[in-house]
């Protein structure tokens, strides 16, 4: 029988999701890659706990994380019963829908057809009642905002959702389906957008649009899937998502491109004690309104390296400077 660390709560840091009164984990486990049915489901178990007795209580879902789609959202629901049964409360599970689930009109984008029956779909995988958030993935251009707005209102009165959160929305739009979703006293928490070194585009508008409308950034990929870590510093491993065929995002070119100032990066990294993965997720955590970072783990000892970011947040002006001069180059 699992007994869960009594101390999971003394290390981790907890942070608002904008203006709402909802705490996130600072760091959160996400489960795009690595917990589908091609993965062992032990090592998705040892994650997946160790993650819960280190304090991780957001835990991120979407209808079509796999391989094959669905799967994730099944293995998880499968290790929630098995071993965290009677812990749902202390849990955060977030899930999606806006990207191909299944062939015809329905199965991808925004509509309130598609919306609800993904969102009741992820329900059944996962064995819940309800998702803490459910999150448009990514905007629709062939479906009315309000349409996309008004199902978003409908999942929380139906009791399927607590909070909602949009995904990939550009800043204009975040603003418009914020208004929206305002008027109908939906609680609208949460932006989930891409943020890391090598992609720092929310620093443009989007947070000022995030901090205006009240909202939490919750980012992805804050390791842009591992090149910023010391992953790929002496090659790409077989076992690497840089290697593998089911993750097309990443690939050898990707790695030789950035391969300049990934080292260059670890310099920085090694002189203030941290691992460059713990320096990359400390950096995006350095943002205000930046509430969490989700990161992918394919190891144990990945994990356990991550938590370690929450040591050292602070950067100072000279490592900043330092930084933004490498990334620019
Ligand atoms: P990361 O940028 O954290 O990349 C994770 C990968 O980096 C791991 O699989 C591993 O690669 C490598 N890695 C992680 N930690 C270490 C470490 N300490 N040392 C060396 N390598 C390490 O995040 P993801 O791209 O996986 O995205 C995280 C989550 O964000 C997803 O699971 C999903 O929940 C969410 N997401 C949301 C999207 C959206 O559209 N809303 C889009 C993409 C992601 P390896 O497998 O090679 O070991």
């Amino acid at each position: 029988m699992y007994q869960p660390n009594s101390k999971r709560y003394d290390h981790m840091t907890y942070r608002n999701l904008g203006n709402s009164g909802l705490k996130v984990s600072a760091i959160s486990l996400g489960l795009w890659h690595n917990f589908g049915d091609v993965d062992s489901l032990n090592n998705q178990k040892n994650i997946i706990m160790k993650a819960f007795d280190e304090g991780i209580t957001h835990f991120d879902l979407a209808n079509n994380y796999g391989p094959p789609a669905g799967s994730a959202e099944i293995n998880f629901g499968r290790i929630l019963r098995e071993n965290l049964k009677g812990y749902r409360d202390e849990l955060i599970i977030s899930s999606k829908a806006g990207y191909y689930m299944w062939p015809g009109p329905y199965g991808e984008w925004g509509s309130k057809k598609s919306l609800i029956a993904s969102c009741d779909q992820s329900l059944q995988r996962v064995g819940v009642d309800y998702f803490d958030i459910f999150y448009h993935h990514r905007p629709d251009p062939n479906t009315p905002l309000e349409e996309t707005a008004h199902t978003l209102d409908l999942l929380v009165r139906q009791g399927k959702a607590l909070y909602v959160g949009v995904s990939n929305y550009q800043p204009k739009e975040t603003k418009e389906i914020s208004k929206l979703l305002k008027k109908l006293g939906t609680p609208f928490v949460v932006h989930q957008p891409k943020y890391n070194m090598f992609n720092r585009e929310i620093e443009d508008e989007l947070l000022d649009v995030l901090e205006e409308e009240g909202l939490g950034a919750v980012v992805f990929s804050p390791l842009a899937q591992g090149l910023l870590t010391d992953r790929y510093l002496h090659g790409i491993p077989d076992n690497s998502r840089a290697a593998r065929d089911d993750s097309p995002f990443l690939d050898e070119e990707r790695v030789l491109d950035t391969l300049y100032k990934v080292k260059a990066l670890n310099e920085v990294a090694q002189n203030r004690n941290q691992t460059l993965a713990e320096m990359s997720l400390a950096w995006n955590l350095r943002k205000e309104g930046v509430s969490s970072v989700i990161i992918g783990a394919s190891k144990m000892s990945q994990l356990e390296s991550n938590l370690n970011a929450l040591n050292n947040l602070l950067f100072s002006e000279e490592e900043e400077r330092k930084i933004d001069q490498i990334l620019m180059a």
